[in-house]
């Protein structure tokens, strides 16, 4: 590949980083994973750790007897405090990136609360899911707990409208499992995955058991039981091209997940 990269430096000196031979050029590197045996499993706020102890003790046993066969980075959503948050940020006319230091602050908490509950089994959280020791964690107790917020901060980018930061918990944790490379992305919710509109205020709503990006886009599906920019994240995916939502609150779901069944709803980039 002597021949490409030489190509490649020439183009990285005299072309602007847009050119389009330029970014030609650097798709023909050879694709790399960083933890490719890895599962990122995200346990929502509202719909899961919101509900305490009913939800949060039954998974935390599933997390546990699975990591004995499975390598668990475990993502945390924020949920009901983030949205009082954002309603008083928001009333104050505070934007989109003091909203999301906020929203990271209550996914920041729900990570310490489910560290404290896996200590005892060896399976630590940590202060944001860069790299550091998180390959070390997974080598030896095969799970790590870390906060599911991106940590974009005050560089959030603002929604076209209002403050609400448009990549939370959903895209956080995605962007780590395709950052990495990892093997699948699960979303563990309180729903049996995708209906054809939310099955909590419409009772005629019919359950999807799997779905394109696009055909979600069509259906007008794009914001619902993830978040919106979520799914050009994953149609543009490299490595993760297909996530699955499941119902966290049935016992087992997770773990016939993780084992490849088809529980829930699986969405695909194409
Ligand atoms: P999290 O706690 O992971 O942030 P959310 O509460 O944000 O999860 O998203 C899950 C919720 O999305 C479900 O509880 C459901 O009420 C809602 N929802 C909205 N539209 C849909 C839909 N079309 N299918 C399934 N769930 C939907
Ligand atoms: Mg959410």
């Amino acid at each position: 590949m002597a021949n490409t990269t030489t190509e490649l430096e020439a183009l990285l000196m005299q072309r602007s980083l847009t050119d389009a031979q330029l970014i030609a050029a650097a798709e023909q590197a050879s694709d790399f994973r960083i933890l490719p045996d890895a599962t990122v499993i995200k346990i929502g706020g509202q719909s899961v750790i919101d509900r305490g102890r009913a939800a949060v003790y039954p998974l935390v046993e599933e997390i546990v007897a699975a990591r004995n066969s499975h390598k668990l980075l475990i993502g945390t959503g924020a949920g009901t405090r983030a949205r009082h948050l954002y309603s008083i940020a928001a009333g104050l006319n505070l934007p989109a990136g003091v909203l999301s230091q906020l929203g990271a602050s209550v996914a920041d908490q729900n990570a310490v609360m489910l560290g404290q509950l896996l200590a005892k089994h060896g399976v630590s959280a940590v202060d944001g899911a860069g790299l550091s020791a998180v390959p070390l964690y997974l080598a030896e107790v095969n799970a790590v707990v870390f906060s599911g917020m991106p940590p974009y901060g005050l560089w959030m980018r603002p929604a076209a409208e209002g403050v609400i930061p448009p990549y939370r918990t959903d895209a956080g944790c995605f962007l780590v499992a395709e950052q990495f490379g990892c093997k699948a992305m699960i979303y563990v919710k309180d729903e049996n995955g995708l209906y054809t509109a939310n099955p909590k205020t419409t009772k005629k709503a019919t359950f999807i058991p799997k779905i394109t990006v696009a055909e979600m886009k069509a259906k007008g599906l794009a914001d619902s039981v993830l978040e919106f920019p979520m799914l050009d994240l994953l149609e543009q995916a490299r490595h993760v091209r297909q996530v699955q939502v499941i119902n966290g609150l049935v016992p087992g779901n997770l773990t016939r997940a993780l084992a490849g069944e088809h529980v829930g709803t699986i969405i695909t980039a194409s």
